[in-house]
């Protein structure tokens, strides 16, 4: 068992949410109960991830997408208030750290992708305002575009789209997981061969063929999976609580 603000304080010392300018906040989202026994950590704070909660008998979720974007409709109706009333009605609380789980370097989704695709990390960079957004190094050999699209469908379970640069084999590599592909002008700028984030625009593919550099869109949810079970794990090893994962399949 863990107290609910003791854990807070323990999340916020290690990702130091103060740190970022968010478009959401960071943190105790919704209150519950005060004495933590099982979380549930997930991507998104979904009404499937609230309902696996409650069928699994865990009183506090953990994600990396939660509530109260900057740009949404703050009015508490339909799918929100659901997610609330249920969140409320059974004295779940919600932690969700959005950037400073992107950014951290030990268990951020950045450094999650970095290990599931073995990249060698040398560097991060400030992006979009952001410090230490946008990370860099290379792949672990070169590989052609068919060889690249093999390994992230095999280490990701998930078909990437590639969108190639020219280049016959890319080895350097830059990747900012999730929403990040407005990104891909300040990963050339680095001189990087190839670009990985999570979802793809219209414009992105004229970005990658136009400037030579491969893009790989592997995937938001995809991309996002590590960061929040790599915080899980050290939150097992820190408190006497249980923590699970729950993979709940999103092909975007
Ligand atoms: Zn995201």
């Amino acid at each position: 068992m863990v107290q609910q603000q003791v854990l807070l304080s323990r999340l916020n010392e290690w990702l130091q949410p103060n740190m970022v300018r968010d478009f959401c906040p960071n943190g105790l989202q919704v209150e519950g109960c005060h004495e933590i026994k099982k979380i549930l950590c997930g991507v998104t704070a979904t009404q499937a991830l609230i309902d696996r909660a409650l069928e699994t008998g865990a009183d506090t979720l953990l994600v990396h997408h939660g509530y109260f974007w900057k740009s949404e409709n703050p009015s508490i109706v339909g799918m929100k208030r659901r997610r609330l009333a249920s969140l409320l009605v059974n004295n779940i609380n919600l932690f969700a750290y959005h950037l400073p789980l992107d950014i951290h370097p030990e268990f951020g989704n950045n450094a999650g992708l970095a290990r599931q695709l073995e990249l060698v990390v040398e560097g991060q960079i400030d992006a979009g305002g952001t410090p230490g957004l946008l990370w860099y190094g290379r792949l672990p050999r070169p590989m052609t575009h068919t060889d690249l699209n093999e390994y992230v469908s095999h280490r990701l379970s998930r078909a990437p789209l590639v969108v190639s640069g020219g280049k016959e084999k890319v080895e350097t590599v830059a990747w900012c997981t999730g929403g990040a592909q407005g990104f891909i002008d300040d990963a050339h700028a680095l001189g990087v061969d190839a670009y990985i984030s999570g979802e793809i625009s219209e414009q992105t593919t004229h970005s990658a063929r136009e400037q030579g550099i491969t893009y790989i869109a592997a995937g938001h949810h995809a991309s996002e999976r590590y960061g929040v079970q790599l915080l899980g794990e050290r939150v097992r090893k820190e408190f006497d609580v249980i923590v699970e994962y729950c993979e709940l399949a999103n092909p975007a």
